[in-house]
């Protein structure tokens, strides 16, 4: 059947029958048949009746609102080098192009931290993050930012949790009883089995045993044992290499259960995915993702992150004109203690926003006006707008129509993907085991 769209609804239907998704606070209802008739029709009254529900609710922000809220999350980019030479890092090995030639001094952390808990009104759960390079590079650091931010949390009865990205290679046994011991999300960057992990995240000095072998010791007593960390395997695919069901098996080999993947869009010097990738791309997801549904509907967790991620949002009715929290909730400081909007771009004056004694609100508040999805014309008809939000700012000058279609086809997906899992196994929703 066909099914409707505009820049105010998406149609789609699923094994339980007729849905509309409201694009406006990303609200999905079931229809009758007939209803979804005189909507597909393009019928007044029934475009009508849709584009009330899209207003906002009482308690609800404009989606057009420009807020500068009070940062709840830092990551500390601790580390200005890499015991590996991944080509396509972001951050060339911790050193932003030579923005970053040293690594942070516990002094630069301490100011951060302090800043961050600097509003004594607040109760929001704070965040604090490791970053590099690798930031095990820089352990001593990593250990007494956590003892420091865990004080100041039981002296100001806030709630703090911690992050890392981490290549896993140099875990110690003092790491793991950190990761342990807080409440940590532990990010491991793995890119598959040995041969593909190896390829694309070769050790600096290329000495044996290679990353995947020095990764999977080091991991494996917290993934059997994780205490209070959780723990996600992340990714990356390469144009050319689409196929994720192998790779995937192979992460779930070495024993993680969260599982997510992120197509390569733009590095300092590899080039990203092509208009040609996107369509190998969305299909082996897609087959992923059913494989993992049918666990789903059999009433086991997701592994599949991408997947458990876009479910539990559109379970939440998550709806933004932002894609991430850069320069709102979320600052990234770097290693001389400059607080930027994002970590992928240490150095890049547009994004550098204060330090630790001040942000420059009238910057941040241009900053985050130049970037709502409102500000981009291409997104502004599109009804993924709200949940796609317009896409990592870093990735916006390589966004195409096929990167585009391959969203809203892959968001088509998981909206009927939800509607099915919610009549076949509604359960799902009320456990937080997924990857997500
Ligand atoms: S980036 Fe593309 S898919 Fe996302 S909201 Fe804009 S037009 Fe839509
Ligand atoms: S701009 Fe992109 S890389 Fe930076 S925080 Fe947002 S989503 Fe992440």
């Amino acid at each position: 059947m066909m099914t409707g769209t505009s820049p105010q609804h998406h149609r789609f239907q699923s094994n339980a029958g007729q849905h509309v998704l409201v694009v406006p606070y990303s609200r999905i209802y079931d229809l009758p048949l007939d209803f979804a008739e005189r909507l597909d029709a393009g019928e007044h009254e029934a475009l009508a009746m849709i584009a009330a529900l899209g207003l906002p609710g009482a308690h609800e922000m404009p989606l057009d609102a420009t807020v500068t809220p009070t940062p709840h999350s830092i990551s500390l980019n601790v580390s200005s080098s890499c015991n590996l030479g991944c080509g396509y890092c972001y951050a060339s090995q911790g050193r932003f192009g030579g923005s970053q030639p040293e690594p942070m001094t516990f002094e630069t952390a301490r100011a951060s931290i302090e800043c961050l808990f600097a509003d004594r009104d607040s109760t929001a759960p704070l965040t604090i993050g490791f970053l590099g390079g690798e930031p095990f590079v820089n352990r001593t650091l990593i250990h007494r930012a956590v003892a420091h931010a865990s004080m100041l949390g039981r002296q100001l009865g806030r709630q703090v949790g911690f992050s890392v990205t981490t290549n896993a290679t140099l875990l110690n046994d003092d790491d793991i009883k950190l990761l342990r011991a807080h409440r940590f999300a532990v990010t491991v960057s793995i890119d598959g089995g040995e041969a593909v992990h190896d390829a694309q995240r070769p050790l600096a000095r290329g000495r044996a045993p290679g990353s995947f072998r020095r990764l999977t010791q080091a991991i494996g007593p917290l993934l059997k044992d994780p205490g209070l960390a959780k723990i996600a395997a992340r990714a990356t695919v390469l144009p050319g290499v689409c196929d994720l069901e192998d790779r995937f098996k192979d992460i779930i080999g070495v024993g993680f259960t969260d599982v997510g993947f992120s197509p390569l869009r733009t590095a300092p010097t590899v080039p990203g995915f092509d208009d040609r990738e996107w369509d190998r791309y969305l299909r082996s997801l897609v087959a992923l993702s059913r494989s993992e549904l049918e666990r789903a509907m059999a009433g086991r967790p997701i592994r599949l992150a991408n997947l458990a991620i876009a479910l539990k949002q559109l379970h939440r009715g998550a709806a933004s004109p932002y894609a991430c929290g850069a320069g709102g909730g979320y600052f990234s400081v770097a290693a001389n203690g400059e607080w930027y909007a994002c970590h992928r771009a240490i150095g890049n004056p547009e994004y550098r926003l204060g330090d630790s004694r001040g942000l420059d609100e009238p910057a941040r508040r241009r900053f985050l006006s130049a970037r709502t999805v409102h500000a981009k014309a291409d997104c502004n008809r599109c009804w993924a707008r709200y949940l796609c939000s317009g896409g990592c700012h870093q990735e916006a000058a390589v966004r195409t129509a096929a990167s585009c279609d391959f969203i809203r086809a892959w968001l088509d997906f998981c909206l009927t993907a939800y509607c099915d899992l919610s009549i076949g196994q509604p359960a799902f929703f009320d456990r937080d085991t997924n990857a997500a």
